[in-house]
């Protein structure tokens, strides 16, 4: 898919000017957006992201249907022939999700996706918050249909309109009573981010997400995203559009630097990125792609696998 054709120094042009952005709030101070390209990095050369020599990705318009920043909405549906994922069933490796209660025999998740999620819980039971139940995980889109029948719109999304289709999302429920009351649910919804994963609609968003207030629908949308998205108060739909308006911003989390880039793509496409760090791709599901690079040891850019 990603062919690395050769290296290539290529200086960052633009030069926009760059503003801090609500930089207010205690954990999240942590939490640097600036607008801008990386070119303008505050600090250290060596610690710039966009930094020193850059290779050309040659990509095409298939990337925009697949990664971890998809949107998936009653506008953006599953793509069509999207890759399902591979999942396993908890009922059956029930040591995949020791100490998470599963709701039924029924649920599937992307092994990565679980084993962030449950990194996430284990950081919760530090917390003394430990009675997490895993509700709902990949979903078909024949088991979405059947859901869709029996629910009602006002419950689930139409088949191949949801998250649950891809395996990017899974629904977590609390053994103490509703997630919006629960230990559980207000422990998520306070640092989810900090694992890579979001409230997917947020009581205060609902007309732009078009879908009713869920406290148990956690996205996951990887690092720095989760952050910037907490940051600056934006669901999904708000942060694929601001990328696409910025073009290019910068976010420091939790002392990594990174770059997320947005790019328009019809047909084929060259992508200049920096050959130091790690870099991710995901599409956008609309047109174009987003790439987040990061990282500055000088081993070659890697390849960061999405879910
Ligand atoms: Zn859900």
């Amino acid at each position: 898919m990603k062919k690395l054709l050769f290296g290539i120094a290529i200086l960052l042009l633009l030069g926009y000017g760059w503003n801090a952005l609500k930089s207010a709030g205690s954990e999240e101070n942590k939490v640097v957006v600036r607008e801008g390209t990386a070119a303008a990095w505050e600090g250290a050369e060596s610690e710039k992201p966009g930094a020193g020599r850059q290779m050309m990705l040659e990509i095409d318009s298939g990337e925009i249907y697949k990664g971890d920043l998809l949107l998936i909405n009653s506008r953006h549906p599953v793509p069509k022939g999207a890759k399902l994922p591979d999942v396993v069933n908890l009922f059956e490796r029930p040591e995949l999700a020791e100490g998470i209660g599963i709701l039924d025999d029924s649920v599937e998740l992307p092994p990565e996706l679980l084993s962030r999620f449950v990194e996430m819980i284990k950081a919760a039971e530090t917390d003394g918050v430990d009675r997490f139940l895993i509700t709902s995980g990949y979903r078909s889109v024949e088991k979405q249909a059947e859901l869709y029948d029996k629910m009602g719109a006002d419950y689930a999304n139409p088949p191949g309109h949801s998250e649950h289709n891809l395996g990017l999302a899974l629904d977590v429920g609390s053994a103490l009573g509703l997630m919006k009351e629960a230990p559980e649910g207000k422990w998520l919804e306070r640092n989810a981010w900090k694992y890579g994963f979001v409230l997917r609609y947020p009581e205060n968003k609902t007309e732009i997400t078009g879908v009713k207030h869920e406290p148990w629908h956690f996205r996951y949308v990887g690092l720095p995203h989760s952050a910037i998205m907490q940051k600056m108060d934006f669901v999904l739909e708000e942060y694929v559009d601001y990328l696409k308006e910025q073009g290019q911003i910068q976010a420091k989390v939790d002392g990594t630097a990174y770059v997320v880039s947005y790019y328009a793509v019809k047909g084929k496409r060259s992508l200049s990125i920096p050959i130091a760090g790690s870099y991710f791709l995901s599409g956008n599901n609309m047109d174009g792609v987003i790439v987040t690079t990061w990282g500055s040891d000088a081993s070659g850019a890697k390849e960061v696998v999405p879910l």
